[in-house]
């Protein structure tokens, strides 16, 4: 291996290859981490010999053990690199795609439309086929008046190739009318980029003129245009989506990713699992033979079409014996969380670590002997090794109150955390977006990037705890909890609570029954 390759700052396609498959923007820090590091568990023990005949094939060479904190170097023989790097990109694109999908579902408002818990016997079989009897009447859920009788309906699917001129051609439309129905305010644009496979639908009046087209650019997406005299106006309707709980339960032989993937969970819901979950459970270390989970879940619905999945509603995760449950609650300003039956938060108030996807290069260590000065100077923070560009992320909401630049410090940014807590992130190679002094900041916002500013030998995170000003191991310092339910809104969450722990405890124990026949 050349030398640049060990310090986890390597450049070239294979780190490439593994930051496109991290490059998932709804999933936060500690699951993409997990996400990786487990899979590679897959192919390689901790020291990083492989496990099976195929995966000799790629080496590990990251001279760190496989552990929660190691990002994982892989070379691939060379002849193999294009066919993979190719793979890589198409596997992003189609991964990026259902991950948007997912996150759109994810924003939708659950409460009054959830459908109610199924009959408790059929829980353990079900399949999508007896969900979509249940389906509405697609037209209502659109919400859409029908078009005049006298108008004549063409549906025309996107080929690939196509554009909207070539489409009005095959069916006989004008050119004066791509250029006003494209030009149509304020969705106009739209019509300039369509997607091979998507649906329009054009009607005619009885003389052949264009009076309405319907672009279906989602699952639950319709983009309308209507002629107005020579214009046409737009708008975009939203379809709600019928919403079921579906229900899975997994016990883990030694990956939650396997038990998972034999649940029949998608990776990206096994994912948003472990974030819920990620402050009690170590998935890595902590993950033990028979701990398992169960897990409530929405499953989204239109046109007797499965579009995606919703929320996770609740679910309990078992681990070495111990029950952590959560329930999803929407407070009154509609923010939503995880929270134990109690009330207490799924969260800390700080991430453990601000920067996903890296390993510690050099430890908190008031001892250190400094590598650029050759003297003894305390470390009093946290080196990230990540390379350039990987977002930082605001352990805590508070405020800035620095994003300057030192000569030492390079670009660095500083946040107060209420009275006691200030963090601090260093050498950053550019700043988030709206980081200034006095900005506020939430949890997981993304503050800035990996660099290599001010005095840093290669791309890393220098992060720094304070508490009362006195610097603290961030691996160690024993974090506050992040806020309970307000007292406010117990009378509501109470309810809510009891409702989703009940169905949990029936889907349990249909589980134990099935189990036991
Ligand atoms: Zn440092």
């Amino acid at each position: 291996m050349k030398s640049g390759r060990r310090k986890g700052v390597a450049s070239g396609p294979q780190i490439c290859i593994l930051r496109d498959l991290c490059k998932q923007p709804s999933i936060s820090y500690g699951f993409r981490r997990i996400f990786f590091v487990s899979n590679c568990l897959t192919f390689f023990d901790v020291q990083g010999e492989p496990k099976s005949e195929w995966a000799k094939q790629f080496k590990y060479v990251d001279r760190q053990p496989i552990q929660l904190d190691g990002y994982t170097i892989l070379q691939f023989p060379r002849p193999h690199l294009v066919l993979i790097l190719l793979l890589s990109l198409a596997l992003t694109a189609f991964v990026f795609d259902k991950l948007t999908d997912d996150s759109e579902d994810v924003r939708f408002n659950t409460g009054a439309t959830l459908a109610a818990i199924p009959d408790a016997s059929p829980l353990l079989n079900r399949t999508a086929l007896e969900i979509r009897e249940t389906k509405t009447d697609p037209e209502s859920a659109r919400g859409e008046p029908p078009a005049p009788a006298q108008w004549i309906a063409t549906k025309s699917e996107v080929r690939p190739g196509d554009n909207l001129a070539l489409i009005f051609k095959r069916n006989g439309l004008s050119p004066t009318d791509v250029y006003a129905i494209s030009n149509a305010q304020p969705l106009g644009k739209r019509l300039r980029n369509i997607f091979p496979g998507h649906e329009l639908t054009l009607y005619q009046d009885d003389a052949g003129q264009l009076m309405k087209l319907d672009y279906a650019s989602g699952p639950l997406d319709t983009l309308i245009y209507e002629r107005e005299g020579k214009l046409f106006t737009s708008r975009q309707v939203t379809a709600e989506p019928d919403r079921i709980i579906a229900y899975k339960h997994g016990v883990i032989d030694h990956s939650l990713f396997v038990a998972s993937q034999r649940a029949g969970l998608t990776d990206n819901l096994t994912m948003r699992l472990a974030q819920i979950f990620q402050w009690d459970v170590d998935f890595v270390l902590d993950i033990r033979p028979g701990d398992a989970f169960y897990v409530l879940f929405e499953e989204l619905f239109h046109d007797n079409k499965f579009v995606g999945y919703g929320e996770i509603l609740a679910a309990e995760f078992v681990n070495q014996g111990d029950h952590h449950r959560a329930i999803l609650y929407t407070d009154d300003n509609g923010d939503k969380d995880y929270f134990a039956p109690n009330g207490t938060s799924m969260r800390k108030a700080f991430l453990r670590a601000p920067v996903e996807f890296s390993r510690i290069s050099s430890n908190f260590n008031l001892n250190r002997v400094h590598p650029l000065f050759k003297t003894v100077r305390p470390h009093r923070g946290i080196d990230y090794a990540a390379p350039r560009g990987t977002p930082i992320l605001a352990a805590g909401d508070g405020r800035v109150t620095r994003a300057s630049r030192t000569k030492p410090n390079g670009n660095y940014v500083v946040i107060q955390h209420g009275e006691q807590f200030v963090t601090k992130y260093l050498h950053l190679s550019k700043f988030g977006r709206g980081i200034k002094s006095g900005a506020k900041v939430q949890q997981g916002q993304t503050i800035g990037y990996v660099g290599a500013t001010g005095w840093a030998t290669a791309a890393h995170l220098h992060y720094e705890f304070l508490v009362n000003g006195v610097n603290k191991n961030p691996r160690t310092v024993s974090l506050p909890d992040a806020q309970p339910i307000a007292g406010s809104e117990m009378q509501r969450f109470k309810p809510h609570a009891a409702e989703y722990a009940a169905k949990l405890d029936l889907y349990k124990s249909q589980v134990a029954v099935a189990l036991a026949r």
